[in-house]
């Protein structure tokens, strides 16, 4: 089969870029070069950024700075570039959308898109790719017999088998076809049937080369108004005969076959994004070190939570907690160890609360909690309770800590940052009343 090689498909004008580099630096160049993709080299692996990836951090609106080694972009298979372009079939149910065409060397060489792929094994190119010896290949069952042949013995045979043409041979070159019609208008004239097939066949036979393509083929076998056509290999000898029929029919069930493939490949691929999206949700809604919600998710959290008080008329709260002296803990025992410590608050604070509180580090050392349908004293004995945990906390090389606490209550008609600054301001009264205790705002 003469199906194009991977180097004849791949699309080489690509650009790459190293899996360390930020994802700032990776849009730059995607759209300096004005391309919809990219190829990420990873220690020993390539990855794909693919503008589906691009438009996720936008929505998402992930931190430009980070490495591209965070967003989790897919591996892509690989291939060698002298192989075939039917070599990638195989992966065509293997959830990818791209390849990476690879030197011998595996260096890279190009990417191949799924539609690359199948735009070059669509019917019209297998039909244009398959040669009629491809087909002949899957064993068809052809009668021949010498043109010497006694019409009578032959006409049994055919009454018996399933054959209802057969080809009569001259040194196994094609010299004559028997059809049924031919066999009706024998029968019908009485001729006499002692005698060799040659009488009675019809002659010459049109052949075709058994290297035409099936498309070529059909073409002449259209052009000519017949039903079959007989083929022959390079010295003229018989080869095989095949119909319309199956040469359609056979380009179509392997296409269909294909496209089959690429419908479940499709949903596979729906599927993979819908949980990339899943995952790139998280990577933006959440802070990396302790898994709690960040400042984006908790002002989104915050305005439907806020729609929620006013239109059930609830009461809600705002606590804002900064750890004590936490400068000195890093100071003394290490950043690791401080990481460790804002780990262990989080879960603290998790643990305590409500699961409709919304829980959110603010940054640095500093936490905030959303607690709907709290009052100020409610939330100021939450606050109590809290701080008395965390004053209790063992932890590990550090010890005990303690954090300090400023509560407001939101106000009908104000928006989040309002709210905030009183809890902050009775927070900077905590801190400045000794720490390790809890203030409300003032009102
Ligand atoms: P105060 O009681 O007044 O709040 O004093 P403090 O030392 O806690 O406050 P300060 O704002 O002076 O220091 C906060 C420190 O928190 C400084 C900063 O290096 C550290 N920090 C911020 N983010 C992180 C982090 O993710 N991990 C670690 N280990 N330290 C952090
Ligand atoms: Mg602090
Ligand atoms: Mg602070």
């Amino acid at each position: 089969m003469k199906f194009p090689l991977i180097s004849d498909i791949a699309i080489t004008s690509i650009i790459s870029i190293d899996i360390k580099a930020s994802i700032a630096e990776a849009l730059d160049l995607l759209l300096e070069q004005n391309h919809r993709n990219m190829v990420v080299l990873d220690k020993d692996c390539f990855r794909i950024l693919s503008i589906i990836d691009v438009l996720r951090i936008q929505k998402n609106k992930l931190v430009l700075n980070m490495s591209l080694s965070k967003l989790n972009l897919n591996k892509i298979p690989t291939i060698n570039k002298s192989k075939n372009v039917l070599d990638t079939l195989e992966y065509l149910n293997n959830n990818m959308e791209y390849i990476c065409a690879l030197n011998e060397d595996n260096s890279l060489y190009g990417l191949l898109s799924h539609t690359d792929i199948t735009g070059n094994i669509d019917p019209d190119t297998l039909m244009d790719n398959y040669r009629l010896v491809d087909f002949l290949k899957q064993g068809r069952r052809m009668k021949w017999v010498d043109s010497e042949a006694i019409t009578s013995v032959l006409l049994d045979e055919m009454q018996h088998g399933l054959f209802d043409n057969v080809i009569i041979v001259e040194d196994m070159k094609p010299v004559g076809i028997l059809t049924t019609k031919d066999v009706m208008k024998l029968i019908k004239h009485k001729n006499n049937l002692d005698l060799a097939v040659s009488n009675y066949m019809s002659s010459p036979v049109d052949s075709i080369h058994k290297n035409s393509s099936v498309k070529d083929a059909i073409k002449y076998i259209k052009q000519k108004h017949y039903k079959r056509v007989v083929v022959v290999d390079d010295d003229g000898k018989l080869s095989g005969i095949i119909t319309q029929k199956e040469l359609i029919s056979l380009t179509y069930s392997r296409w269909a076959m294909l496209m089959k493939e690429y419908q479940d490949e499709l949903s596979e691929i729906n599927h993979i994004l819908e949980n990339k999206n899943k995952e790139y949700e998280t990577l933006a809604s959440t802070d990396s070190l302790t898994g709690l919600y960040n400042r984006y998710k908790f002002s989104e959290l915050y305005l439907s939570s806020y729609t929620a008080m006013t239109q059930r008329h609830n009461d809600m709260s705002i606590i804002l907690l900064d750890i004590d002296f936490f400068k000195k803990v890093n100071d003394t025992y290490g950043h690791n160890a401080g990481d460790k410590v804002l780990i262990q608050v989080s879960h603290a604070l998790l643990r305590t609360l409500r699961d409709i509180d919304i829980v959110c580090r603010w940054g640095g050392e500093e936490f905030i909690v959303l607690l709907p349908t709290a009052s100020l004293s409610n939330a100021t004995i939450l606050a109590q309770k809290l701080r008395k945990y965390i004053e209790n906390m063992e932890i590990e090389i550090v010890g005990s800590i303690s954090a300090s606490f400023g509560v407001s209550q939101v106000r009908e008609g104000e928006d989040m940052k309002e709210a905030i600054d009183r809890a902050d301001k009775a927070l900077y009264l905590a801190k400045d009343s000794g720490r390790n205790c809890v203030k409300t705002e003032l009102s």
